[in-house]
């Protein structure tokens, strides 16, 4: 049997929960109410970022993103 179910604690808006693809470590995608059309191109470049900073264990709390606007 398959159910779908609303989560009952909810994410703030403007916040995409993400987890580093290499281990289980968690994290938290914030954005501005004026880059929500670019989430997806987003959420890429954080997973790079998060590929990078697992090298180094995740030893700070914010990760940078070499974020690119102008690549489509
Ligand atoms: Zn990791």
């Amino acid at each position: 049997m398959v159910t779908l179910t609303r989560a009952h604690v909810q994410l703030p808006p403007n916040q995409i929960a993400l987890k580093c693809p290499l281990c289980e470590e968690q994290f938290h995608l914030h954005y501005t109410e004026d880059e929500w059309h670019r989430v997806n191109t987003m959420i890429q470049s954080a997973q790079k970022a998060l590929r990078e900073d697992h090298k180094t264990r995740h030893k700070n709390d914010a990760v940078e993103m070499k974020w690119n606007p102008l690549r489509p």
